[in-house]
């Protein structure tokens, strides 16, 4: 096993038995086990059918819906049901394609570990440059047609974005929220902001028009990451 600080990634990169008592299996205890559909007609397989949007049990596995998907049956505890005492795999030569190809050559990213240069505010500044750079003021969005829009609001006291959709085929309503310390939107400034996704506004007449109504001077850069944001939740979409 080795670190590598500087990339903050673990490797494995022993056969993986010698690195088992390192790494306790953690690959089958922390992931899903996603199952071709050939696996799951193999019936080799205890499996349950997932919802994809929510990646819960799905509760209604009767109805037709396009957002199922398989997976290896888990434990209470949330390991693997094939996961044996010793943390080795109990159908090692029977194992899905899934697991067959699972390799920690490249390493795991240790998400957790923050370089001390790397605080709150740089991240962000990164991500707005990022951002940033990939979009141009005469883009178009719209709302996401696919997403009946339920509720969007902001929550002042956690700082965050909330919003409950509900999906086209209404088997469930998701919840989306993210953290957004930046600016505090009332809930009539978030409605109004959003309106503004209406396909005709270019992003630039988006943060103008936002500005303008609300005599605001919101900057570019909390802009960008609020539209990152937005973006990465299939809030809104890219229109032409
Ligand atoms: S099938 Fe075997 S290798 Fe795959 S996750 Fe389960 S225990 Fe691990």
């Amino acid at each position: 096993m080795q670190l590598n600080a500087k990339e903050r990634r673990l490797f494995f990169n022993g056969p993986c038995l010698d690195e088992l008592s390192m790494c306790q299996a953690m690959c089958c205890r922390q992931w899903d086990v996603n199952l071709s559909l050939e696996e799951v007609q193999s019936n080799k397989y205890q499996l349950e059918s997932i919802c994809f949007v929510t990646k819960k049990e799905c509760e209604s596995p009767e109805k037709e819906c396009l957002n199922r998907s398989y997976r290896l049956k888990k434990k209470e505890n949330g390991d693997c049901l094939y996961l044996g005492e010793d943390s080795k795999c109990s159908i090692y030569n029977e194992r899905p394609k899934v697991c067959r190809d699972f390799t920690c050559k490249d390493g795991w990213r240790l998400a957790d570990v923050v370089r001390p240069s790397d605080s709150k505010e740089d991240f962000d500044q990164k991500r707005a440059e990022n951002v940033a750079a990939k979009l141009k003021g005469d883009m178009r969005f719209v709302l996401n047609p696919f997403n009946q829009k339920a509720e969007i609001f902001y929550s002042p006291k956690k700082e965050e974005i909330v919003a409950v959709v509900e999906r086209p085929d209404k088997c469930c309503l998701v919840t989306s929220r993210f953290p957004f310390p930046h600016f505090k939107f009332t809930s009539n400034q978030l409605a109004a902001f959003l309106d503004l996704f209406d396909g005709k506004n270019n992003l630039d007449k988006v943060l103008s028009g936002f500005n303008a109504q609300f005599n605001l001077d919101l900057p570019v850069k909390v802009f960008y990451l609020l539209i990152s944001s937005l973006l990465s939740k299939g809030i809104i979409v890219f229109k032409s």
